[in-house]
C-alpha cells in the first residue's frame, strides 16, 4: 500500500483525491488549516464513498509554518506529496495578493523542498504532484480555435496566476534536479463542493435561492469571460493517472470546450425550470476583475495520449448537477419537462 500526503484536503479537490485514494488501497494523511466539520466529506453523487474504517488522517496546521511541515513530513514519510493548498480563488487573489504569494507560491516551494530533503535524508523516492492552474497562462495570444497546451508561454495577469506559475516553474526545476515531480495544468473544474466565492457555484446556489423565494436576483461581474468548465472528479482522476504515471511531466487538465460565465446562467436557470431569467440577473461593476482572461480553453491531448484520461461529464450535465444539489439542499425537486 502507498501513502499520500495531501495538502487542502478538505478542500473540492481534496476531499474526491482522499475518497479516490483511499478507494484504491492507499493510506491518506492530509494537512488542513482547522479540523474538518466531519470525516473528510460526505461521498458525492455518483462517486463510491471510502469505508467507515478507511478515513485519512487529517493533520491541522498552517502551510506556512516550516517547522510543523517539516515534522509532518518526517512523521508521515508520503511516497508521493500532492500540493492542493493555497488560495484557491483568483478574487481572493485581488483581495490580499501578499497572502496568495505566500501560501499559492512561497509555501508551495517549501513544501517542494521539504520533500526532496525527506527523499534524500531517506534514499527513498519520494513524487510529487502539484495542482497547476490555468491562470499561469494569463491571456495567450492565440489563433481562433486554438487551444492552450503546456507549450503555452506562461505570462499570468493576476495574483493568484502568478503565484501559481512560482510553484509551477519550481515543480520543473525539482524535475530537472532528480524528482518525480509533476504537475497536472488544471482548468476550471467545478461540483456541488466548489464554494460559493466562484462564479458557478454562486450561480446555481443564487438559480436554487430565487426558485425558493430567499433570493430575488443574480448579481454577477463579467458575463462574457468564457471558460473551460469541467467535473471536478474527472480532474481528480486525472491526478491520481498522473501519480501512478512513471515519467513525470506537466499534464494539462480540461474539457476543451469553453463556454461564457451567461451560457452558465442560461443553463442554470434552464436547469431548475425558470424561462423568464433575464430580468432577475444584474451586473455590479464591483464584482468586474481588474483584469479577466477573456477565454481560457485547453487542449488535455497529453494527459489523453500519456494518462489515457479523458472528462466523462459535459458542460450541460454538470450544470443540471450543480442545480440539482443546491436545489435538493433546499428541499425543492425539480418539475421542469
Ligand atoms: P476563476 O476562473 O478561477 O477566476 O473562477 P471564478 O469562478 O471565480 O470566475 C470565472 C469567471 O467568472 C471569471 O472570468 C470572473 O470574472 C467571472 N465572474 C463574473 N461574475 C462573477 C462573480 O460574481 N463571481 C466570480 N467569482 N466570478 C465572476
Amino acid at each position: 500500500m502507498a501513502r499520500a500526503f495531501v495538502t487542502g484536503i478538505t478542500g473540492q479537490d481534496g476531499s474526491y483525491l482522499a475518497e479516490a485514494l483511499l478507494d484504491r488501497g492507499w493510506e491518506v494523511h492530509g494537512l488542513a488549516a482547522s479540523p474538518p466539520a466531519s470525516p473528510p466529506a460526505s461521498p458525492p453523487a455518483g462517486m463510491p464513498s471510502a469505508s467507515a474504517s478507511a478515513q485519512a488522517t487529517v493533520h491541522v496546521g498552517d502551510l506556512t509554518d516550516t517547522p510543523f511541515l517539516a515534522g509532518v513530513l518526517e512523521d508521515v514519510r508520503p511516497d508521493v506529496v500532492v500540493n492542493l493548498a493555497g488560495i484557491s480563488s483568483v478574487a481572493a487573489s485581488w483581495a490580499d495578493p501578499v497572502r496568495c504569494a505566500e501560501v499559492t507560491g512561497l509555501a508551495a516551494v517549501t513544501l517542494l523542498e521539504l520533500t526532496w530533503q525527506l527523499q534524500q535524508r531517506h534514499g527513498i523516492p519520494v513524487r510529487w504532484l502539484q495542482a497547476s492552474s490555468a491562470e499561469i497562462f494569463g491571456q495567450p495570444n492565440l489563433a481562433a480555435g486554438e487551444a492552450i497546451t503546456e507549450r503555452t508561454p506562461i505570462a499570468p495577469v493576476n495574483p493568484y496566476g502568478a503565484a501559481k506559475a512560482f510553484a509551477h516553474l519550481a515543480t520543473g526545476v525539482y524535475r530537472a534536479r532528480g524528482m518525480q515531480a509533476s504537475t497536472v495544468i488544471l482548468f476550471n473544474h467545478e461540483s456541488p463542493r466548489r464554494p460559493h466565492a466562484f462564479v458557478t457555484r454562486k450561480i446555481t446556489a443564487t438559480v436554487a435561492a430565487i426558485v425558493a423565494g430567499r433570493a430575488d436576483k443574480l448579481v454577477l461581474g463579467n458575463r462574457d469571460a468564457r471558460r473551460d468548465w469541467g467535473w471536478a472528479p474527472d480532474y481528480v482522476e486525472a491526478m491520481v493517472r498522473a501519480i501512478e504515471h512513471d515519467r513525470a511531466d506537466d499534464f494539462v487538465v480540461a474539457t476543451g470546450v469553453a463556454h461564457s460565465v451567461g451560457d452558465f446562467v442560461a443553463a442554470a436557470f434552464a436547469g431548475a425550470g425558470i424561462r423568464d431569467w433575464e430580468g432577475l440577473v444584474e451586473t455590479d461593476p464591483a464584482l468586474v476583475r481588474p483584469a479577466d482572461p477573456g477565454v481560457l480553453v485547453g487542449d488535455a491531448s497529453k494527459a489523453r495520449a500519456e494518462l489515457g484520461w479523458t472528462p466523462t461529464v459535459g458542460f450541460e450535465e454538470l450544470v443540471a448537477r450543480m442545480v440539482a444539489h443546491d436545489l435538493g439542499h433546499l428541499g425543492h425537486l425539480i418539475t421542469a419537462d
